[in-house]
């Protein structure tokens, strides 16, 4: 099953988009703490799901950050690894691609994008209430990025 096909599967079964409510279903702890140099992590420790997120970042980054980390959770569990997310969050490897395209299919719902068919991604993006570069990670049906066709 791939990412995007995995978040609707997820937004089902859990009635939300919200990736904080998802996480208090999943029993997950949330750790806010003032952090040096990363976004936030994941870590899967002694069969707990703990998230932290930066407390000074502003609230859409905070949300961000989780369904991002929220991605690492659903995703990549077994990987057993410490997913640090520095602030170049978009330009490192595998996972944190996997991450990043979990986020932006939880955050943006397809019907933000068929309800405005004239808005560029940017505004689109604006409109979430996110960084434009959300939409390079979020696909429309048919299998293609955003990129720039709409
Ligand atoms: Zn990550």
């Amino acid at each position: 099953m791939n990412i995007r096909d995995q978040v609707k599967s997820i937004v089902k079964k859990y009635g939300t988009r919200n990736p904080f409510e998802i996480l208090e279903q999943k029993n997950a702890i949330l750790v806010y703490a003032p952090l040096e140099g990363v976004r936030g992590f994941y870590q899967y420790f002694q069969r707990n799901h703990i998230i932290y997120i930066d407390e000074n970042l502003p609230k859409s980054e905070k949300t961000f950050v989780c369904a991002h980390e929220l991605g690492h959770l659903f995703l990549h569990k077994k990987a057993n690894a410490l997913y640090m997310d520095s602030h170049t969050l978009f330009n490192t490897n595998k996972f944190e691609n996997e991450a990043n395209t979990f986020a932006a299919e939880l955050l943006i719902p397809d019907e933000l994008v068929y309800d405005h068919p004239g808005m560029t991604s940017k505004q689109i993006a604006r409109l979430a209430g996110y960084s434009e570069k959300i939409m390079t990670f979020k696909t429309i049906e048919g299998g293609n990025t955003y990129g720039n066709e709409i």
